[in-house]
């Protein structure tokens, strides 16, 4: 059975979104820490290395879209304990809306060959669109199973699991192939080990680029239907302080209930 996990490479989880003058999107860390693995996607990645230990996964193979810096996600995934890893970059993907990038992931899913799983996170920290998954379900034809908080069972060309709804838990049986996004239920997801991270480091990536993949439809700027022309934080909240003093607790209180009272608070 082979296996493969979606990632994506993301500002860390304490960088703060920055808009210039220009209109140009910038995360910064004021701590200055580097991108990381998406926080939701750790939970993916053990879960594919889960099927490896518990259900006779042969491969587990870590496929990311993006840029060169990426491949420290991808290192990171290999350190956790996934066999093997794939880059996809190229110029002419920079831009891609999420049906761009699905586009992209299905083929280079295709182009592995053979897998039979394809675990997401539920969503990326930054884009936070949550579409990916079911647009690479979508391209490929296979079934989607979003939310999922537990494998319980996988063979006989069957894969069943149990999704996390609103208001409780269904369990859920598919054919495989399957596309499966994971909710932070599903593990605990484990620390690379230090041999792991020696390996990692050592591990010649491969990179695909467009003339490796067979993008159907398209990706990149121009193939985007979707534009985010104005991306910008919230601004602060503006807030004042009014201390209030009286002789008595009861005094404050009613000064308090009083001021709530003309607010139409209360
Ligand atoms: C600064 C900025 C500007 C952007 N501008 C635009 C724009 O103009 N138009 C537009 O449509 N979109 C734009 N995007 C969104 C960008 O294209 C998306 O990040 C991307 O398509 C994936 O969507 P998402 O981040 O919402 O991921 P989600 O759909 O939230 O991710 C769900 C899961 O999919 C997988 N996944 C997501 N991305 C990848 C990837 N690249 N490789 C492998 N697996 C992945 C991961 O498992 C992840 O947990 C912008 C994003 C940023 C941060």
């Amino acid at each position: 059975m082979k296996v493969v996990v979606c990632i994506k490479q993301t500002p860390s989880t304490t960088a703060v979104l920055t808009v210039d003058t220009g209109g140009n999107v910038k995360w910064d860390d004021p701590g200055g820490k580097p991108n990381v693995l998406n926080p939701w996607d750790e939970y993916a990645v053990e879960e594919g290395i889960r099927l490896k230990e518990n259900h006779g996964a042969t491969d587990v193979i870590v496929l990311t879209a993006g840029s060169e810096e990426s491949q420290e996600a991808l290192k990171t995934s290999l350190a956790m304990g996934c066999t093997a890893a794939i880059l996809v970059s190229d110029a002419a993907f920079s831009g891609s809306d999420t049906t761009g990038t699905a586009r992209i992931l299905a083929a280079a899913i295709n182009k592995v060959g053979g897998v039979d799983i394809a675990v997401f996170g539920k969503q990326a920290i930054d884009g936070d669109t949550g579409l990916t998954p079911m647009q690479v379900a979508r391209k490929l034809g296979w079934t989607p199973l979003t939310y999922v908080s537990a494998i319980k069972e996988v063979g006989g060309g069957k894969i069943t699991v149990e999704r996390l709804l609103d208001d409780g838990k269904e369990t859920v049986t598919a054919n495989l192939p399957v596309v499966i996004s994971v909710v932070k239920e599903i593990n605990e997801p484990r620390y690379p080990s230090l041999m792991g991270i020696r390996k990692a480091s050592r591990a010649e990536i491969p990179t695909w680029g467009a003339g490796d993949l067979a993008v159907a439809g398209g990706a990149g700027a121009a193939a985007s239907k979707v534009d985010w022309s104005n991306i910008y934080a919230i601004p602060p909240r503006v807030g004042s302080v009014e201390m209030i003093t009286a002789d008595t607790v009861e005094e404050q209180a009613r000064i308090l209930a009083d001021k709530l009272f003309e607010e139409k608070v209360i």
